[in-house]
């Protein structure tokens, strides 16, 4: 019956202890008496007993531990060169580590599954957080690590910047790779830093085969990631991201406004000056903006840029918009080559000739989005996940408590394996 109710394969229960709803301790032993010495197999001896106490799942409600009175065993042979060992039973729990095996599985499920917090599991059976998350590194690095079937072939690969914490007392921003199939949305994994080196060591570590089938990566106008697809990568065509190409021309159409402003007024911006009040209109897409809006912003443009710095910006930024409405990759290259030359006319604004070059570097990389018409959206989606486990945990101080719960939650691991790998 004690068996039934603590559900424990081949243990004898010594005792239970625990005042009403007050957290319950199982003491219990295991029953199997003829233990062979791994050696050479004759029955071994037990030297001495000793008790581990393990958190196992709450029983009626109530934080438990099991406590384990495990033997130390020896072999009776002289001549065997076997020390003493310690038993061993998996079903239990697995050597070394602080909580039931049954405990580690369902504790990894709620924290990398369903996105619970450490803390909050932690409260839940009753122990510190220390070993609730020691316990989630040995489960979740197995499920996602050493299931090499985990993520197969990827047609197109993306990387992305992202922050993993600001730290110490200048909050110094750590930064991260996310490394990304751009065509299932799916988290391959994470790497620490932004810079090159990192992510090309990971490409390296693939297979040829598997580098092979990567035909399209993604990014961001970014120098780094550029480089590491060009070493690792080489045959895969580069494709920059247009929300990040769009995104640079607003900042260009930024930065002219608030130097037009400066030289204008001897200011700042604020809510009465023209430049400032149309600073939303501005680098909203114009085929959203209603008749009152565009002349609203016409208007404030006619106030504010007498010299047309801004509005010639505003031209460009739509410019580099409409790149993406072009049908054709050939239509786009000799849409982009226009443009190039145009922004290069040295009566433009210092951001559209600065726009202009960024365009000139960027070329290929960005016509090559009407070739496939791969973004890094999904990589995007994969960072909303990644966020909300960032914001359960509130930050994270440690790359590798980082890395197992991003992948858990949004590198979709195979959870059906959950009950049968081996933790580490
Ligand atoms: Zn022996």
């Amino acid at each position: 019956m004690c068996e039934i109710l603590v559900d424990l394969l081949d243990v004898n229960i010594k005792g239970v202890e625990g005042a009403h709803r007050q957290p319950v301790t199982v003491h219990f032993e295991c029953r199997r008496v003829d233990v062979g010495c791994p050696e050479c197999g004759v029955l071994a001896r037990v030297k001495d007993r000793n008790r581990v106490s393990l958190v196992d799942l709450p029983m009626n409600g109530r934080p438990t531990r099991v406590v384990w009175h495990k033997r130390r065993f020896f072999c009776p042979d002289a001549d065997c060169p076997k020390n003493s060992w310690s038993e061993v039973d998996t079903r239990i729990a697995f050597p070394r580590h602080l909580v039931t095996d049954r405990a580690g599985r369902w504790l990894t499920a709620q924290i990398g599954k369903y996105g619970r917090s450490v803390a909050e599991v932690a409260e839940e059976l009753g122990c510190d957080w220390h070993t609730i998350n020691d316990a989630l590194l040995r489960y979740g690095e197995a499920l996602v690590d050493d299931d090499e079937h985990r993520f197969g072939l990827v047609e197109a690969l993306g990387l992305d910047e992202t922050l993993f914490v600001r730290e110490g007392p200048y909050r110094r921003q750590h930064f991260s790779t996310q490394i990304v199939d751009v065509g299932s949305g799916q988290l391959l994994d994470v790497v620490p830093g932004r810079d090159s080196h990192a992510p090309t060591s990971w490409l390296m570590k693939r297979t040829c085969d598997w580098r092979f089938h990567v035909s399209y990566a993604t990014l961001d106008l970014s120098g780094p990631y550029r480089k590491v697809f060009t070493e690792a990568l080489p045959w895969a065509i580069q494709i920059a991201d247009p929300f990040h190409v769009v995104k640079l021309a607003n900042q260009k159409l930024d930065e002219c406004r608030r130097r037009v402003q400066q030289e204008l007024f001897g200011h700042r911006g604020h809510k009465l000056d023209p430049l400032y009040r149309a600073r939303r209109l501005l680098t909203m897409a114009a085929e959203r903006l209603n008749e009152k809006s565009h002349e609203k912003v016409m208007g404030l443009l006619r106030a504010g840029d007498p010299r047309g710095a801004v509005t010639a910006c505003y031209n460009a930024k739509e410019a580099v918009r409409e790149l993406y409405t072009v049908p054709d990759y050939e239509l786009a290259g000799v849409f982009i080559d226009e443009l190039i030359r145009d922004m290069n006319d040295p009566s433009w604004p210092v951001e559209v000739r600065s726009l202009g070059r960024t365009l000139k570097r960027w070329r290929d990389q960005i016509i090559a989005w009407h070739q496939a018409h791969f973004s890094n959206g999904p990589t995007e989606a994969v960072n909303g996940l990644v966020k909300r486990v960032k914001r359960v945990a509130f930050g994270f101080r440690r790359f590798r408590n980082y890395r197992v719960r991003a992948l858990l939650y949004a590198g979709k691991p195979n959870w059906d394996l959950l009950a049968t790998i081996a933790p580490r």
